[in-house]
């Protein structure tokens, strides 16, 4: 499989006041391959979101790299390149209403990428916008009324609809699903995962649920405070996880009862998530971590490809503890 999008030491710092300064990405290195889907999982505040708005350009990198098909892009975007890459790279934002601009029609909010991006018709826009309306499961006559007079998981539709109009290869998906009630966050993944096989899309499903992303995913990554402590394939990872975060995560987060459509009780993971601004040396998760030892504290764990000696067979699996270095 060809890389679409490589990530290469990406730092995102956020200077909060004189030597003050929030490490929301750190040194972050990911491949993600053409028509590959990667969930990106962590609690809130471990940088996901960061992360995706640094690679397609809402935020500044500070340092480290992403490339496009083999196309270094920019650092810092000028509106030029918004212009020229935001036909390649798209995103989907958590909030779907507080992302749709109450003051424009649904047909205006679907239809302003072909209109600013591509200068193509009136009519050809409408036309589009009525086939992307019916594409994400609305209807085309909607198109005249207002985000306010739609549910949660319809104005989620309306921004698939609105990112994938211009038919981009590769889009970040920021939590689409979790301002949802569980029964619509099925819909609106399986509505993801369509889409990804009809277009090819290539995707990063940014989102704290695993049991979730997990469906769709065909890696997932598991993100901790502004780090990835663990990178494998959907299903490996999922049911044999190795980083004692990873473990804890999945813990926290059970399958979904489909017959209750509501999730089970969740374990709460102890302890509170250190400060970004104020990173403690050492292995980021030590305060937290059921097998810390003493290196934990003074010694930060590498990203390292695990070898599984009595298993030739095993899918390739990265992990960042010191348990398995
Ligand atoms: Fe736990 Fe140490 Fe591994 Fe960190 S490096 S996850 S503290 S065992």
């Amino acid at each position: 499989m060809n890389n679409l999008v490589s990530i290469r030491n990406l730092v995102k710092y956020f200077d909060i006041g004189p030597n003050q300064r929030v490490h929301a990405v750190d040194d972050i290195s990911l491949d993600i391959g053409e028509r590959e889907i990667v969930g990106l999982v962590g609690e809130s505040g471990s940088g996901k979101s960061t992360l995706g708005k640094a690679i397609v350009g809402l935020h500044d990198k500070t340092s480290g790299s992403v490339s496009f098909k083999g196309e270094l892009l920019p650092t810092k975007y000028g509106p030029q390149d918004f212009q020229r890459h935001a036909t390649h790279m798209q995103m989907i934002f958590q909030d779907p209403y507080s992302s749709l601009n109450p003051r424009m029609t649904v047909g205006e909010i679907i239809g302003e990428g072909l209109r600013l991006h591509r200068q193509l018709p009136a009519a050809t826009v409408r036309e589009s916008v009525a086939e992307w309306l019916e594409r994400v499961g609305l209807e085309a006559d909607h198109m005249s009324r207002y985000p306010h007079e739609f549910s949660g998981g319809q104005r989620q539709r309306i921004g698939i609809a609105r990112a994938l109009i211009l038919e981009p290869e590769f889009v970040v998906c920021d939590e689409p699903i979790s301002a949802l009630d569980v029964s619509v966050q099925a819909q609106v993944v399986n509505l993801l995962d369509e889409l990804k096989k009809s277009m090819g899309l290539t995707l990063l499903f940014i989102a704290h649920d695993l049991s979730m992303v997990r469906y769709v995913s065909d890696r997932m990554a598991v993100m901790y405070l502004g780090s990835l402590v663990e990178v494998g394939t959907a299903n490996e990872l999922f049911f044999n996880p190795k980083h004692p975060y990873t473990k804890i995560l999945i813990g926290s987060n059970p399958e979904p009862d489909p017959k209750l459509e509501r999730q089970r009780p969740s374990t709460a993971i102890e302890g509170e998530i250190p400060s970004p601004v104020n990173v403690p040396p050492g292995c980021r998760f030590a305060n937290r971590c059921p097998k810390v030892m003493d290196i934990c504290h003074h010694t930060t764990p590498n990203l390292i490809s695990l070898v599984e000696v009595d298993n030739a067979d095993a899918a390739p699996r990265d992990v960042a503890c010191h348990l398995y270095t």
